[in-house]
Order: C-alpha cells, then sequence, then structure tokens
C-alpha cells in the first residue's frame, strides 16, 4: 500500500484499519458510500464492473477509488461472497453531526463465505457450514468441527486421516476453513484441489477467550480445541453477542453409514452429475418438506445415513403412522406450509438483525404448534412421544408479539410504526400529540384559507424547514399585509410561517422523534424477551423439522407405493422383491419401469452382472444403494417386499468421476477407488462395481477383475454387485461358492436388439455391441463390416481356461493363433499400407468402440 507521501487524516485512519484486515476487502463508510481504496478498488471495480475514480484526481500519486451507495450494498457483498472474498463492513460508530474532528469507524463485521448469513428463500433450504480444524501433531489426527451461523449449531468429531477430513468437507459442502495455527501442510495442499477458501486463525488459540458453557459437553480437550477455534472464528468476525449458538455436540463418524464423496457424487444423491443441480437426485425425489428447516434437515439425514436399528425403527414407526393417517397428514401439511424458518428467526433475534416483520413471522408460525400438536396427539401409540416433549406451544411469546407488535410493520425498527397502539401509555401519549397536531394543521389551513379567501393555499412540510404556508405568486396580491412571516421566496410562490405553526411544528416533530426511539427501545425490550426463549425455539424447530421430513417420506411413501423394510441382522438374506431405481422410475414414470429382484442369500455376497451396454446394469446397481440408503434414513423403500441387513458403508465405482480430482486419469481414479474398498469394506458393506478392468488393455483389465473379485470374496466378503462385459469371468461361479451369474436379459427381433431391462439368472450369452451401436445410427456399411469381422473373431475366440491353485481358482487365458480367413485375404497385398495398418491393430487390447472408429477410418482410407 502506497504510503509515500503523507495522508490526510482520514486515510491515515483507513490505513490503521486495513492492516488488520489484509485478507478482506474493506468497505470504507463515506457518508451514504462505501469506499474502496488501492487494491481493493482496483479488484473491487473489476470483480463488480464498477467504475474506477481517483481521490486527489490531480495529485502526484492519485488515489485509486471505488465506490457503492450503502442501501444497496448487501447485494455488492452477496456477489463478492460468493466469489469466495471475505468484506470487512467498516461503519461510522459516531454521529458525524455531532462530532467534531475525524469520525471515529470501526469494522463492524468481517463477511466470510463460512459466515454469511443467506436471506434469500431458495439458500434457505441449504446449510451454510464454516469448518474448524485443528491437527494434533502427537496423535496425528484432527480436530474437526462445523456450524451453520445461522442456525447457530455445532458439530465436533475427531478424524484420524486427511481422507476423512476432505470427506466430511465435501459432505457438507464447507464454504471456507478455519486452521489453528498447528497445520498440517499435506492437508491444505489437498485441500487446493477442492472449492472452498482457507483462513488461517489471525491470533493464537491460547488467547482467544471462548465461553466454556458451548463446549462444555464435550468429552475432551482435543474435541474442545477444535470447537474453539470455530467459536472464536464467529466471535471475530461477527463481534456481536452470538446467543443463538447452541451447545457443540461430538459425533462419530462411524456412528452413520459412511460413504465417500466420490459415492455420493456417483450416486447422485444431493446433486446431480450432469446438471449439478438437485434436480434428478435423491434429495429431489424425497423432498415434499413444507418447511426451510425441514428441508435443511432432510439433506443432513441423507447425508448421514443411520446403523443403528431402534433409532432407524423409530423413524419408520413415525412414517408408519403418519402413512395410516391421510387427513391428519393433510392437516399437518396445511399447518407446516405456515410454519417459517423458525431455526433462522431463532439466529436473527439472537443476532440483533430481527425486524418487526420477523417477530410477525414468528408468531404465525408459534400459532400453528398447537394446532400441529394436536394432530401428532391424535395419531401417538407412543411412537411420537419423544418428539412431542419439545413440540411444545409458546403461548406467552405468542401473546407478547401479539399485544406488542404491528402486523404490517415496516422492515426499518427505527422508523416507527413498529408497535402496535395500546402497548404502551407513553407511546400512545405521543402518538395523540402527533395526530392531534397534524389535525389542527388541516384544521388551520381550512380556516386561513377561509380568512384570506385564497382557495389554493396549502401548508407544506420539508425537512429544511418545517411546515410553512406557500401561496403561489398570482395569489400573494389577496393576502393581507403581516399577515404572516415570510421564510423563503420561490419563483412562483411564497412560503410563510406564524408562531402559532411554529409552536404546533415543535410538539410534531418532537413527538414524532420521541415516539420513535420509545418504539425503538421497546423492541429492543421485546426482542430481549424473546432472546430468553432462543433455546426453547430451536429445540421446537428441530422438533417441527423431524415432523416435516418424516411427514415428508410419507407422502412420498404413498404416492411411488414404497413399502416398510425389514431390518435384520447381516447374517440373515438380502430380498429386494420387485424393487426400482425410484428417480429413474419418477423420470419414466411406473409403467415404464421394469422392476427387479435383489437376492443374496446368506451364501451369496457377490453377484456377477452381464449383459449389453444400455441393458440396465448400473441402473440395477444404483438402484440397491439407493434403497439401502432410503431404508437407513428411515424412509419406505421401493419394492413390493424388503428384508434388508444394515450396511456399514457403501462403496461405488460407477460411471467416469475423473473430473472430480485433477490430473489422474480414469484408470487411475478407478484403481484407487476399487483400493478404497478393498481397504475399507467390511463383511457389513456393500460395494458396487460397474465394469471395473475396462479402462486398460483386455487381458490386464479382465486379469483385475478376476484378482478383484476373488479378494472380495475371499478377503472382504462385502456384499457386492460386480457388472462386466468380459464373459469369460463369469465361468467363477463354477468355483467360488459365494459368487452368482445374473444377467440382464434381452433379445433380437427382426434383427433389432430390443431391450428388456429384466435380471435373469445366469450370464448373458452375448454382447449386443454391434447393436447397441446400431442403436447409436452407425452407418449400415460399417456395421455390415464389423458383423463380418465379430463373426470371423468368434470362430476364433481365445480359449478360457479354469485352474485352481492354492485353493484360490484362476482363469487363465490362452490366446489363440490368429489366421488368416478370406475376408481378410481380400487385402491381401504386402504393399498396401491399410493393410499394414490392420494387420499391427492389437484387437484384443481395444474396446469395442475403439474398434469401430478405426474400422471407418481404414474404410475411407480404401
Ligand atoms: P448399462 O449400465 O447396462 O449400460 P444403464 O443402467 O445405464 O445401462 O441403463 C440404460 C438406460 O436404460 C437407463 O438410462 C434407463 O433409462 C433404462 N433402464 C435401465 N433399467 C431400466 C428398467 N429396469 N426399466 C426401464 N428402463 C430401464
Amino acid at each position: 500500500m502506497p504510503q509515500k507521501t503523507k495522508h490526510t487524516p482520514m486515510m491515515e485512519q483507513y490505513f490503521s484499519i486495513k492492516k488488520d484486515y489484509p485478507d478482506a476487502f474493506l468497505f470504507y463508510r463515506l457518508g451514504d458510500f462505501y469506499e474502496m481504496f488501492y487494491e481493493d478498488a482496483i479488484e473491487v471495480s473489476q470483480l463488480l464492473e464498477l467504475t474506477l475514480t481517483a481521490r486527489n484526481k490531480n495529485a502526484d500519486d492519485p488515489i485509486p477509488m471505488c465506490g457503492i451507495p450503502h442501501h444497496a450494498a448487501q447485494g455488492y457483498i452477496d456477489t463478492l461472497i460468493d466469489k469466495g472474498y471475505k468484506v470487512a463492513v467498516c461503519e461510522q460508530v459516531e454521529d458525524p453531526r455531532t462530532t467534531k474532528g475525524m469520525v471515529k469507524r470501526e469494522v463492524v463485521q468481517l463477511v466470510t463465505p463460512g459466515t454469511r448469513l443467506a436471506n434469500s428463500e431458495g439458500a434457505s433450504r441449504e446449510n451454510n457450514y464454516l469448518t474448524g480444524i485443528i491437527y494434533l501433531e502427537d496423535k496425528k489426527q484432527y480436530s474437526f468441527s462445523y456450524a451453520d451461523l445461522s442456525t447457530g449449531e455445532i458439530k465436533v468429531a475427531i478424524l484420524r486421516s486427511i481422507d476423512s477430513v476432505i470427506n466430511e468437507c465435501e459432505s457438507l459442502g464447507t464454504k471456507e476453513i478455519v486452521f489453528g495455527s498447528e497445520i498440517n501442510q499435506e492437508l491444505i495442499n489437498r485441500l487446493e484441489h477442492h472449492n472452498i477458501l482457507i483462513s488461517r486463525h489471525i491470533k493464537e488459540l491460547s488467547e482467544l477467550s471462548v465461553s466454556n458453557e458451548l463446549t462444555e459437553e464435550l468429552e475432551s480437550s482435543d474435541l474442545i480445541k477444535g470447537a474453539n477455534v470455530l467459536i472464536s472464528y464467529l466471535n471475530i468476525t461477527q463481534k456481536r453477542s452470538l446467543d443463538h449458538l447452541q451447545k457443540a455436540m461430538s459425533y462419530q463418524p462411524e456412528h452413520f453409514l459412511k460413504m465417500d464423496y466420490y459415492s455420493k457424487y456417483n450416486l447422485e444423491i444431493a446433486q446431480s452429475i450432469r446438471t449439478k443441480d438437485r434436480k434428478g437426485t435423491l434429495l429431489w425425489l424425497l423432498d415434499e418438506t413444507n418447511t426451510a428447516m425441514g428441508a435443511r434437515l432432510l439433506k443432513q439425514w441423507l447425508d448421514r445415513p443411520l446403523v443403528e436399528k431402534e433409532i432407524i425403527e423409530e423413524r419408520q414407526d413415525r412414517v408408519e403412522s403418519l402413512l395410516n393417517a391421510f387427513f391428519e397428514r393433510m392437516d399437518l401439511k396445511e399447518r407446516l406450509k405456515k410454519v417459517y424458518d423458525l431455526e433462522r428467526l431463532a439466529g436473527r433475534v439472537a443476532f440483533g438483525s430481527v425486524n418487526g416483520r420477523d417477530l410477525i413471522q414468528l408468531k404465525t408460525s408459534l400459532n400453528q404448534v398447537p394446532g400441529i400438536r394436536e394432530v401428532i396427539e391424535g395419531i401417538n401409540q407412543g411412537q411420537w412421544d419423544t418428539l412431542l416433549e419439545d413440540l411444545v406451544p409458546a403461548y406467552s411469546l405468542v401473546g407478547l408479539i401479539e399485544e406488542a407488535i404491528n402486523e404490517e410493520a415496516p422492515l426499518s425498527i427505527t422508523e416507527g410504526n413498529v408497535i402496535k397502539d395500546g402497548y404502551n401509555e407513553q407511546l400512545d401519549k405521543y402518538r395523540d400529540a402527533m395526530k392531534n397536531g397534524k389535525q389542527w394543521i388541516a384544521e388551520l389551513e381550512s380556516k386561513e384559507r377561509e380568512a384570506t379567501g385564497i382557495k389554493t393555499l396549502k401548508i407544506k412540510f420539508n425537512r429544511v424547514f418545517g411546515y410553512f404556508i406557500e401561496i403561489t405568486k398570482s395569489n400573494i396580491a389577496a393576502l393581507p399585509e403581516g399577515r404572516y412571516e415570510r421564510k423563503q421566496t420561490l419563483a412562483n410562490a411564497e412560503r410563510y410561517i406564524t408562531p402559532e405553526l411554529k409552536e404546533i411544528e415543535t410538539l410534531i416533530l418532537e413527538s414524532e422523534e420521541k415516539s420513535q426511539d420509545l418504539e425503538y427501545q421497546l423492541f429492543l425490550e421485546i426482542r430481549e424477551e424473546v432472546k430468553k426463549e432462543i433455546d426453547f425455539l430451536q429445540k421446537l424447530a428441530k422438533s417441527i423439522a423431524s415432523l416435516d421430513v418424516l411427514k415428508s417420506f410419507a407422502d412420498i411413501s404413498e404416492s411411488y407405493h414404497y413399502v416398510r423394510p425389514e431390518l435384520v441382522n447381516d447374517k440373515e438374506n438380502l430380498e429386494l422383491i420387485e424393487g426400482r431405481h425410484p428417480v429413474v422410475e419418477k423420470v419414466l414414470g411406473s409403467q415404464e419401469y421394469v422392476p427387479n429382484s435383489v437376492i443374496m442369500d446368506q451364501e451369496t455376497s457377490i453377484l456377477l452382472i452381464t449383459g449389453p451396454n444400455m441393458s440396465g446394469k448400473s441402473t440395477y446397481m444404483r438402484q440397491l444403494a439407493l434403497t439401502v440408503i432410503m431404508a437407513q434414513i428411515g424412509c419406505f423403500v421401493p419394492c413390493e417386499k424388503a428384508v434388508m441387513p444394515i450396511f456399514d458403508q457403501i462403496f461405488t465405482r460407477i460411471g467416469a468421476s475423473d473430473d472430480l480430482i485433477s490430473g489422474q486419469s480414469t484408470f487411475m481414479v478407478e484403481m484407487m477407488e476399487a483400493n478404497q474398498a478393498l481397504t475399507y469394506a467390511t463383511s457389513k458393506s456393500l460395494i458396487l462395481f460397474d465394469e471395473i478392468g475396462r479402462g486398460t488393455a483386455t487381458y490386464d483389465g479382465m486379469a483385475l477383475a478376476q484378482g478383484i473379485i476373488e479378494y472380495i470374496h475371499e478377503k472382504v466378503k462385502a456384499k457386492t454387485l460386480f457388472s462386466t462385459h468380459y464373459h469369460e469371468i463369469t465361468v467363477l461361479e463354477e468355483v467360488l461358492s459365494g459368487l452368482k451369474n445374473i444377467h440382464v436379459g434381452a433379445v433380437e427381433e427382426d434383427g433389432e436388439l430390443v431391450f428388456l431391462h429384466k435380471m435373469m439368472e445366469g450370464s448373458a450369452d452375448k454382447s449386443y455391441g454391434i447393436h447397441v451401436a446400431k442403436l447409436a445410427g452407425l452407418p449400415d456399411e460399417l456395421l455390415d463390416r464389423s458383423s463380418d469381422i465379430l463373426a470371423h473373431l468368434e470362430s476364433e475366440t481365445p480359449e478360457m481356461t479354469l485352474q485352481t491353485t492354492d485353493s484360490v481358482p484362476k482363469v487363465e487365458v490362452v490366446e489363440a493363433v490368429v489366421e488368416e480367413t478370406e475376408q481378410l485375404s481380400l487385402f491381401a497385398q504386402e504393399d498396401n499400407p491399410v493393410l499394414k495398418e490392420l494387420k499391427e491393430l492389437n484387437l484384443l487390447e481395444m474396446t469395442p468402440m475403439a474398434a469401430l472408429n478405426c474400422l471407418f477410418q481404414l474404410q475411407k482410407k480404401l
């Protein structure tokens, strides 16, 4: 920052404030504007497309500057935060009208991506998380915490690896991470690929004072460290009381169904791979919630499905009771629609940003509680007991708001009209005085019109002169000399005052000012009263959110005919009869969708799936994963009948997720994901491998696929669905007792391929690659040629033999000797370059598509 020349006191003040916020844009309040200077101005003017001007334009070193009107600041701040920047909002903290010399300025809030408070309706359906991380060097572990400032929830866990830290960050969609002084550089490096703002703590942790109350429930000092870094960062950035922060609670990731973020991404739980938004995801399907709190909670439940049978069954019991009570459910829906975001309203109360309208929303919401409670009490047979403990009406709070706050309260809390008549005697007196004064002025106006005979005489008001009598030039002659005192002359009118008018004006203005001040004071008192109920409101909000999600499950289960899954232990069979992929079914319609069962008895751990491309293999696998997730969040599932064990983890390798990790090849990613599964899966896990080994040469791929299957079968024993286009592997069924072949049916009708989308026992008879190419519209000529080549290759297919060594079965591929055929001899001229190229092709190392492309090129050359 250039400081060559001596600066004005104002710029000196600017520098002294800016030096504390080197990593934020400083919005420096100057009258009605926020101004930015130097690098901040240059960068912000580009980011927000503002005009860059200069202070002291004609001086030797003009100061780059840009500004925005303070009333429009929120939108600009939001844009900068969205882009991942921080904004330090610096206000004038003294009244410039009464201050001599420089007005004192202070940063009143540091707005950051992880601490922003969303106002927009869309955003409120999602949490906005800030994460705190302390590296526990001696234990090589991480104290990991996260909070949503708007709702006040704080959670802490000890995580054991960088992978789990990254998984948690991605699952939460955290916007910003704040580190303590001990950091782990490897973690920081890994995080660079993820779109998260990294904030270093400005102070050493030991210097930070954090209220013990917030961390008193935490079981260890390591957990407390993690919570402290987060809470102190919130205090430092927000600079105000944060009474709505809830006690930090510890959690253990292993107490939930674990899924890494590749799996969540692949399974499209909350984000569509194609469009990156909600549409087409499981969240989209399940979200029939009527409140923002419910929507957020649903997302949290989907992020952390349960593994404890009792808790899942408690949710199921509740869903069932709602499902069986249609009219009560409809009633509930209507009531929930009138419940605003209680959690965030409570946050705004604590934050001091609540206004009259918010309190009216709070009242409207609280007014629904008795009715909601009545509905639940009506259907309760014990399953709702614990929820009812917190679903308690707040009659006195409703009474207070009802009595005090005007239904049409404006957004501002300083300009009056917030408090109802009759609430406060003094306020009523001021209001009377204002009303009487105005009445008196109206009477004075008609009296003076009559007395002077000037029909157009008016009594007006402006901020500079207050009340005055205005007479147009053409009427001045009719005015008796000396009747009024002249105040101002305009081009076509004269303005006058009288002592009486001034007296009444003083009364009106004083009572107006006093009433506004008093209203503000009264509002603050009411706010303090509401603040006392924050704890209560937060509990109430949680119970309503939970009820809303359960109601949503009941709605969905009814609409799509889902059934309650029976949860059994992992030694029993997995039986999903006539299951459907919930999202594909919703999109296709239930008529179009072909249901498929997944049956794995105690002996079966692997289903090996073959079938043509596009026949429905990956849909079948996803269907199982989504069904497991739905069951473990307490929802009913898309089946005719479901008996299922509770899974501890889900691993997937479905589709390409290469774009998630930059700089890694598809095959590398595939192997890394496989490795994750093979390392961490247990016999209670679910593994979905879609065409693993496809990304390399045929022999490699087949060998790896077989190796992986054998390893899972012998060592991991997780329930596994493995789809492959290597038909050769299906012979494994003969030697691996826990492996069963299934395939997706397809039939040829008049040379056309018809997908049945139906899973059948045994393996597929062929791969139908050329048929799929035909469906994709490749030229007939090319397809005919490919069919000939295929016929030739098939007549010389590598032979498969089966070997068993060390009790582990092995499949060995014996290369066949390729002989020239009549077809190929068509090109039998040694010097033909096309033939040479063709000869050199390693067909066994090519994918069917690459072979087709190559053939196409060769044909073109001929
Ligand atoms: P594969 O993995 O075998 O290549 P997919 O699972 O991607 O095939 O399925 C291809 C398409 O077939 C899907 O987009 C879907 O529209 C349709 N499909 C899959 N399974 C079914 C089913 N059970 N019923 C109806 N359509 C299905």
